[in-house]
């Protein structure tokens, strides 16, 4: 394996690879603990008449009105149900529970989309008998384990868990991602730092640092930019207040490194987005591979970053489309990524539905070492 050299004049030291581990990301989803839940009507009929029934729905709010409900098992036996619905069918209908003729529970529609009335009129022109309808809460959206469709079906409606994951990537798509990036995170992390190293200790940026990986066809990948933090070159220093030049943050600076780098491939295309140069010894490292000319921007690109990128920063990633990103210090005040927990701002912009893109997320965790811990505690003041 080749390691990448820190630089012309450092050239006998290469970067040693940071011994750790990956930890999954959570979506802003998943780590939300209460059940999203949609108001239904449901009813219950003689099993002879289930399947017209639903046909007359179906007729009546063609695809559910937009609701997808495929979780849910659309017809129940009252012995499945959690008894608070079953009671309270029962007393609106006492007439057929004293008959004791068998009936079939049915998740009629959203409460949203029809009024009772209305749905029970048109039941009733069809059914030519008494509608009762019931309003419940069901889970809007799949469970994402068997244990939670279990759980689930025991306090709203039976649910079934179809191995999906509503809330975020597919556990089986993360596991073989991580299987790829695990290896050689380390070096790629070592690299990253060692970017930050260079610009603390030339007083140009924070020690901030990020490395770029390209990998094709889950091969071992190879770095294709790196960056430091520049934010206080040419701007008197972190004594002088203020943030600095915020556009020189090392996610941005290798960012607009590729798209040099691919504007001068392609010359005709789109110019760069951000104004920047290599600047620290380990930017302009021979062992840097110029990127796919045929990429998009930083289409399904690795980046590894010492910290948590900034609301900024994760918000250039999404729209540069990296594909994978890895972070090691979290940063409480300022960091986009992180979803969850420790009093972060919880944005999860990793994979967010509502944005255009989304990609595969980890946090770095080294195994235990206070010299390399050393590093971090640099930029705790970054964190306040
Ligand atoms: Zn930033």
């Amino acid at each position: 394996m080749s390691t990448l050299s820190t630089g012309p004049e450092h050239d006998a030291s290469p970067i040693i690879p940071i011994p750790g581990c990956l930890i999954p990301l959570k979506t802003t989803l998943e780590t939300r603990e209460e059940v999203k839940t949609l108001r239904v009507h449901v009813t219950a009929v003689r099993p002879q008449v289930a399947s017209g029934t639903l046909g007359l729905i179906r007729t009546l709010l063609p695809k559910d009105g937009g609701f997808d409900l495929q979780h849910l098992r659309r017809f129940a036996k009252p012995e499945t149900l959690p008894a608070s619905v079953v009671e309270e069918y029962t007393s609106l209908s006492s007439s057929r529970a004293e008959g004791g003729e068998r009936v079939i529970f049915l998740i009629l529609a959203a409460t949203s989309l029809i009024p009772s009335s209305a749905l029970a009129e048109s039941l009733e022109a069809h059914l030519e008998s008494k509608v009762p309808l019931v309003e419940i809460s069901v889970p809007l959206l799949a469970p994402t384990s068997a244990a939670q469709a279990v759980a689930w079906s025991n306090e709203y409606w039976p649910c079934v868990y179809k191995k999906s994951n509503p809330f975020g990537p597919h556990p089986s798509l993360v596991a073989r991602a991580q299987e790829e990036v695990e290896g050689g995170s380390g070096r790629w992390m070592g690299v990253a730092w060692e970017a930050a190293r260079q610009a603390a200790d030339e007083g140009v940026g924070e020690g901030v640092g990020v490395c770029v990986v390209e990998r094709k066809a889950g091969g071992e990948g190879r770095c294709v930019a790196v960056a430091g933090d520049l934010r206080w070159k040419g701007w008197g220093g972190r004594d002088q207040g203020g943030s600095g030049n915020v556009t020189a943050h090392a996610a941005m600076r290798a960012i607009g490194m590729i798209t040099n780098s691919l504007s001068q491939a392609i010359p005709s295309s789109t110019p760069t987005i951000f104004q920047t140069s290599q600047h620290l010894p380990l930017e302009s490292s021979p062992l840097i591979f110029p990127p796919d000319p045929d990429g998009y921007l930083c289409h399904d690109l690795e980046i590894y970053s010492t910290h948590e990128p900034c609301v900024m920063c994760s918000m250039a990633i999404v729209h540069s489309r990296f594909g994978r990103v890895v972070f090691e210090q979290r940063m409480r005040a300022t960091g986009g990524i992180c979803a969850d927990g420790e009093g972060g701002l919880g944005h999860g912009m990793w994979w967010r539905k509502e944005l255009n893109w989304t990609m595969l997320g980890w946090e770095f965790v080294r195994d235990g070492d206070p010299e390399t811990k050393r590093l971090i505690d640099v930029d705790e003041h970054l964190n306040a």
